[in-house]
């Protein structure tokens, strides 16, 4: 096995790697610490959860300490660009990690937060700095942040970034960026979109892949069942019941289910907390904490609320609602088994949600196990094999090959009540003014809405890579339908 010693690494942070108590490095380390440090640009596939931070933080800061330069007033010397707070503060803790035996600055910018304390932090110059881009752009615009002093970029979850409409900012970010410079992308998809940033500001980039998109929910025991909406809220708290000592995020879908069904949660003596964008920063930082350290068994989340949070010991993942995305069915249960644990990830299927199942298993290729939960009602109009009624916990078999599919008998066409438009969150932050830099504030109609759409998965080289758009373009389904070239201007 490769150990840190042997990528490169200089004694200094291999100081700080055993300090942290890293004993091997993980595939991704391994295959993407040495290119790095030979100053290659780098194009990663992969998902939080398999190390990525290290795997660029660690030869960020070997190179930064090597070149021993200052940085200048209000400028930087690497910039590293997050989709959401959450995760921007996540890297920001794992660099002040990293530099702790060095004079080096690490600051954060994010929306949400003060701009006058970021200022303040931005005044002496960093040597890292950590942002989303809108509350960057801010800072740019009112001369507070120079980021053409950086000879390092690295953007992180860049599907994530491409979801919540930040494309046109991050364009316009990369090419302020000092060159020549070392760039690195990291996401656990690659749309189209994601492809052609990256060979607009990459140069000739090694290719590294850390897990393919459907390889965590190999580790993942994924199960269904199948129950009327208005039952769902009974089913799951039943569940949790069962054994409380867990550590269960929940999804929902929108933020205002999100709160019902804490409530309900809470109504029935559970233990449990929510993090979505209606929550002040103050609010998501606690409910983190408490989720954390275990003071709250049950997180009740949304998929941008929660994209990229990196807590051990979650042990279940229920999908209250299925998300209309595939794709965020595999970062929703990617939160289960870290760190190469196994986890429960158990959906609660309506009947219009019949075919967004079908999509997640189309693109994990793996068939979810069925199981029935009380209240399921023979449905749809086909023979109603996915509603019978069993008792909770009955297994029907393993699903794999055998279960039945697309029991609706709908062929998956059909866009139920369920799949109206979805209302989504806004972007990882807020700004100032709550204006869009557009200054349009429609969020229909977006140039992508026309794009063709593409399959749901896609076999290459025998690995699953995941396509962004599984929906038909233009479906009221469709989330590429919310995207527009701009930052919208809600106040997540
Ligand atoms: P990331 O994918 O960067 O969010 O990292 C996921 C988790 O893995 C974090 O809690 C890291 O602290 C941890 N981690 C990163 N690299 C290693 C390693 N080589 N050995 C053990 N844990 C690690």
């Amino acid at each position: 096995m490769i150990q840190f010693e042997a990528l490169g690494l200089s004694p200094a942070i291999l100081k700080s790697i055993a300090a942290l108590g890293y004993e091997t490095p993980t595939p991704i380390q391994e295959k993407a610490i040495p290119s790095l440090l030979e100053g290659r640009d780098l194009m990663g596939l992969a998902q939080t959860g398999t190390g990525k931070t290290a795997a660029f933080g660690l030869p960020l800061v070997q190179k930064l300490s090597e070149d021993r330069s200052r940085p200048a007033p209000r400028s930087t010397r690497a910039l590293i660009l997050a989709p959401t707070r959450e995760l921007a503060n996540q890297i920001a803790d794992n660099l002040r990690s990293y530099v702790k035996r060095t004079q080096m600055r690490v600051a954060i910018v994010v929306g949400g937060a003060s701009m006058r304390n970021q200022i303040r932090e931005l005044e002496r110059g960093v040597d890292i700095l950590v942002a989303t881009p809108g509350r960057l752009l801010d800072h740019i615009e009112s001369k507070t942040a120079n980021i053409t002093t950086a000879k390092f970029l690295v953007l992180d979850e860049a599907d994530q970034m491409l979801d919540l409409g930040f494309i046109h900012a991050l364009r316009t970010i990369a090419k302020m960026v000092g060159t020549p410079r070392q760039t690195m992308l990291f996401s656990a998809t690659m749309p189209k979109q994601i492809e052609a940033l990256s060979r607009t500001f990459l140069t000739d980039p090694v290719r590294v892949e850390a897990t393919p998109a459907g390889s965590t929910a190999e580790r993942v025991n994924q199960s269904v069942h199948f129950v009327q909406q208005a039952g769902k809220a009974a089913v799951l708290t039943e569940m949790l019941k069962r054994d409380e000592k867990n550590l269960s995020l929940v999804f929902s879908r929108t933020k205002h289910g999100a709160e019902k069904l804490l409530k309900h949660l809470l109504a029935a003596g559970l233990t449990a907390t929510s993090i979505h964008g209606n929550k002040s920063q103050g609010q998501r930082e606690r409910a983190i904490r408490q989720f954390r350290s275990g003071e709250v068994r049950v997180l009740v989340a949304t998929d941008v609320a929660a994209r990229g949070i990196d807590i051990p010991g979650v042990s279940h993942v229920y999908n209250f609602d299925l998300p209309q995305v595939a794709e965020s069915y595999v970062h929703r249960i990617g939160r289960t088994a870290r760190a190469g644990a196994s986890g429960e990830a158990i959906s609660l299927c309506a009947p219009d949600e019949n075919n967004l199942l079908r999509s997640i298993e189309r693109l994990t290729n793996i068939p979810m196990e069925r199981l029935n939960a009380p209240g399921g009602r023979p449905q749809g109009r086909s023979s109603g094999a996915e509603f019978e009624p069993v008792e909770m916990g009955a297994r029907r078999g393993n699903g794999r090959g055998d279960a039945p599919r697309g029991g609706n008998g709908n062929g998956g066409r059909r866009n139920g009540p369920h799949q109206g438009a979805p209302r989504h969150e806004g972007q990882g932050e807020s700004r100032r003014g709550g204006g869009n830099r557009n200054g349009s504030g429609a969020r229909f109609g977006s140039p992508d809405a026309a794009a063709p759409a593409a399959k749901t998965g896609e076999k290459r080289q025998g690995k699953q890579f995941a396509h962004r758009a599984s929906a038909p373009a233009g479906a009221p389904g469709d989330k590429r339908q919310n995207r527009r070239p701009g930052r919208r201007a809600a106040g997540f």
